[in-house]
């Protein structure tokens, strides 16, 4: 049997669960998570976030200055509020691309942030003199995705989970070569590998090496940065049950982030779901699990595979579009593009998934995202770039039946047909407006926040809005 091997198999034996990324496996937990979440709402947060933001910028060199171009912030984490309770792992889900990784980053200050605070222990990270963030970065350690380029191939294996020791001057040189040994082995490594280099293990070994150095410092938060997202599933579960392990003998406290949701739940006590740059629900985990409210938590839980046959015949609804820009995100509420309970104007009577098609292509005629050559075909030829009038009645047809599944109702066509034809005439501005008018969401016009309690949700749905006559009962998309 090779030490990999025995790695794993002494992680299995050791949490008696076997997890391979499925809900059958995740299930076990509950219970631990029952625990850990009741023992997570009384007293001060060890992990503070208030407000966080990451901007990065384009167009900010001097070059760029000097040939009058404006700077352009990319979003990548605007406005995020969360707390850490000790002893307790706090999930952040969310698409690739949402802001995850940035936030972990920022709250360990490994990224300068651009506003906000982050308190630990009640100490603001961002104002602490050199004393006070030395001890903070040994406090607060990260374990990150890819074990394969987070370990320097020049050093061996024993040097590198001994390098926070040597740099914090910890100990006496044998004390920490003893600590060393007692990191591998509590790792599931052996000590008779401290002199092999990293190329010489598999994955998973060299997520446990990565997880032994984090753990040198006696840290009491780790954040947890896709920490198996690069292994083989059959690992993945090993790590995972290694780290709940750690937690529990160590009294850790983690932020682990996943775009995973069968690892969250398998880990998590709590979950924040990000999409683009800002947390859109919070809550316990069973609870969000069972019970998910908004638009985008209840689409990444249908992108689960299902376990059983029946809950794969299911119909399933999909998300339109793509995941907008954080160079130029959304007014409003940012799911707003993509969201299948987008909330009709007040008044209005129409079927959802109409209203859906409309801002769909309302979205399109904005970001210019329709080539109008190509809507005539062979059909209708352009003159100096717009429609000729006699066929402005035929590029129409030809466009609704582009954009829209079902014929519109009476009254919508009119409305559609009337921007359509400033379109055939090259007026985007116009088309833009005529739609603008008749269909403004409150979705587009106010950040409906995530508001506070045991599990916040930032919907309109749950709010004023969402008890207009014409807005959907949110329990009738899951
Ligand atoms: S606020 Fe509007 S667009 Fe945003 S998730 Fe809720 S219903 Fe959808």
């Amino acid at each position: 049997m090779s030490s990999d091997e025995q790695a794993t198999n002494t992680a299995s034996t050791e949490t008696g669960t076997d997890l391979s990324g499925t809900e059958a496996g995740v299930a076990d937990d509950s219970e631990t998570h029952a625990t850990a979440a009741a023992t997570t709402s009384a007293g001060e947060p060890l992990v503070s976030v208030q407000n966080l933001e990451k901007y990065f910028w384009e167009n900010d060199s001097l070059l760029d200055r000097l040939v009058g171009e404006d700077p352009v912030a990319v979003r990548a984490v605007d406005g995020v509020s969360f707390d850490i309770y000790e002893g307790e792992t706090l999930g952040l889900v969310g698409e690739s691309g949402c802001g995850k990784s940035t936030t972990g980053e920022t709250l360990l200050r490994l990224q300068e942030s651009t506003g906000g605070r982050v308190e630990f222990e009640g100490e603001n990270v961002y104002e602490m003199d050199s004393g006070a963030l030395t001890d903070f970065r040994q406090n607060a350690q990260v374990v990150f995705q890819d074990p394969f380029s987070s370990l320097d191939p020049r050093m061996t294996i024993g040097d590198i989970v001994q390098q926070p020791l040597d740099i914090h001057d910890v100990g006496t040189t044998d004390e920490r070569r003893a600590r060393v040994r007692d990191l591998l082995e509590r790792v599931g490594l052996s000590t008779d590998q401290l002199d092999r280099y990293p190329h010489e293990f598999s994955g998973g070994q060299r997520q446990r090496i990565g997880i032994a150095r984090a753990l040198a410092l006696e840290p009491e938060f780790l954040v947890l940065d896709e920490p198996t997202s690069a292994l083989d599933v059959s690992v993945q579960a090993q790590v995972l049950n290694l780290l709940e392990d750690l937690q529990n003998e160590f009294d850790l406290t983690y932020l682990l982030i996943s775009h995973d949701l069968s690892v969250i739940r398998h880990i998590c006590d709590r979950v924040a779901v990000m999409y683009l740059g800002e947390i859109v629900e919070i809550g316990p985990v069973e609870e969000l699990f069972d019970n998910p409210k908004h638009p985008y938590t209840k689409a990444l839980l249908e992108s689960v595979p299902r376990a059983t046959t029946d809950e794969r015949e299911r119909d399933r609804e999909t998300l339109a579009g793509d995941v907008p820009s954080p160079r130029n995100p959304p007014s409003g509420c940012r799911f707003r593009t993509r969201c299948p309970m987008v909330i009709p104007p007040e008044g209005m009577q129409i079927e959802q998934e109409t209203f859906r098609e409309i801002m769909t292509a309302r979205e399109r005629i904005e970001n210019r995202d329709i080539s109008l050559e190509t809507v005539g075909g062979d059909q209708i030829e352009l003159e100096d770039g717009s429609v000729p009038s006699e066929d402005v009645p035929a590029f129409v047809d030809l466009l609704h039946e582009r954009l829209f599944d079902e014929p519109l109702p009476q009254r919508h066509r009119e409305r559609v047909d009337e921007a359509f034809a400033e379109l055939a005439d090259t007026n985007w501005e116009a088309a833009e407006s005529t739609l603008r008018t008749e269909y403004e969401t409150v979705c587009e016009r106010v950040n409906p926040g995530l508001g506070e309690g045991g599990h916040p949700v930032a919907c309109h749905l749950y709010g004023e809005a969402g008890d207009s006559a014409n807005a959907a009962d949110p329990d009738s998309w899951s």
